[in-house]
């Protein structure tokens, strides 16, 4: 089986090439990436083919996606922050590219999955997310993102392009990156804290994510190809945590053994208050999961970062650089 993976080089990207190559089912993994927030890296001896390009060049993503089984589409601007400092940019990364790449997998009859975002959930006040609620994004990534799953669903329904689209709520591990302005929450506050500088939090700290471990999320993406999984309606990629920014210092402040401090700042512009997957539907879907608890996650992640962050290199990423979700 011929896997492509679009932003392979990312976060998310660079953890699912590594179980990829490790399904027997999996012959072939070829990366597309533009390495505009990920790092080639991230993926030093992972056994996959990597292109450096953009998904908006046509004639190559074509190239790339020719002869593949299945395509994993992750390549996005990312991040609510990096949406409002310049929303055309997110649109034609978020909703075109995904067009483009949909169009390619109808023209090579690959089947796709495809990473969409709890942020299109935005306003909606009932918790947890069912898929059937209504969207109410409220910034432009979160619409973009909301553009690209919709686009996705039609080309099923229109085509009948064997399509999968996964909600990622907050996702988080080894190989996200921190030290910058749009680092998402966990790498920022470990970052933060390795470095002793204090954690900053953007409103009163008791805002609530969904956050989920990236090797919980790569594991259902694999099963999700190799077994060509596909869905009428998006489905939602968490396990129905709820855990706030000061549950997360608390628990960091347990695992280093001291007391962190913290810097209270105004709330973020197009940020959610609360966030929480139900994942019914995902375990209908997917009845093995068995995700990592966000105790054992973080102090996994945490680990890594203590292994890996040269808190000396002011503003660089311990990986690469890329961007906090809502
Ligand atoms: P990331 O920034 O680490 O990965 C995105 C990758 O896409 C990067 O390697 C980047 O270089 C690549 N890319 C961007 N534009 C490209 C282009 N034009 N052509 C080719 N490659 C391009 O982010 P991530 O956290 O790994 O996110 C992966 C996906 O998951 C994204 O679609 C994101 O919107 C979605 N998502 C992530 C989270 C999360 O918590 N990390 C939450 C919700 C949704």
């Amino acid at each position: 089986m011929r896997v492509v993976v679009t932003g392979g080089a990312g976060f998310i990207g660079a953890n699912l090439c590594r179980e990829l190559i490790m399904r027997p089912a999996i012959d072939e993994v070829i990366v597309l990436d533009n390495l505009s927030t990920g790092y080639e890296e991230n993926l030093r001896g992972v056994d996959v083919e990597f292109v450096n390009g953009s998904m908006l060049d046509r004639p190559l993503l074509q190239e790339v996606i020719a002869g593949a089984d299945t395509v994993i589409h992750l390549a996005a601007r990312p991040s609510v922050p990096r949406s409002i400092a310049d929303p055309i940019a997110s649109h034609e990364a978020n909703a075109t590219g995904t067009l483009y790449v949909l169009e390619e997998c109808r023209r090579a009859g690959a089947s796709i999955v495809v990473a969409s975002s709890s942020s299109v959930y935005g306003s909606v006040p009932e918790l947890p997310r069912r898929e059937d609620l209504p969207t109410r994004p409220q910034s432009p990534y979160a619409a973009s993102k909301l553009a690209g799953e919709s686009y996705a669903l039609a080309y099923g329904n229109s085509f009948g392009l064997s399509a999968l689209v996964f909600r990622f709520f907050n996702v988080y591990g080894p190989l996200q990156s921190s030290g910058h302005a749009y680092a998402a929450v966990i790498p920022a506050f470990i970052h933060a804290a390795l470095s002793g500088s204090p954690l900053r939090i953007h409103g009163d700290g008791t805002q609530t994510r969904d956050f989920t471990y990236v090797g919980s999320v790569v594991k259902v993406l694999a099963d999700a190809a190799t077994r060509r999984v596909s869905a009428a309606t998006p489905v939602n990629l968490a396990f129905g945590s709820r855990i706030s920014l000061l549950e997360i210092k608390d628990r960091l402040e347990v695992l280093l053994d001291r007391t962190l401090d913290v810097s209270f700042e105004p709330t973020r512009q197009g940020d959610v208050r609360d966030s929480q997957a139900a994942s019914r539907v995902l375990l209908d879907l997917f009845p093995d999961c068995d995700p990592v608890p966000f105790e054992d996650g973080l102090e996994l992640t945490l680990k890594w970062y203590q292994e890996h962050l040269n808190v000396e290199a002011a503003g660089l990423a311990a990986s690469g650089g890329n961007g906090g979700h809502a």
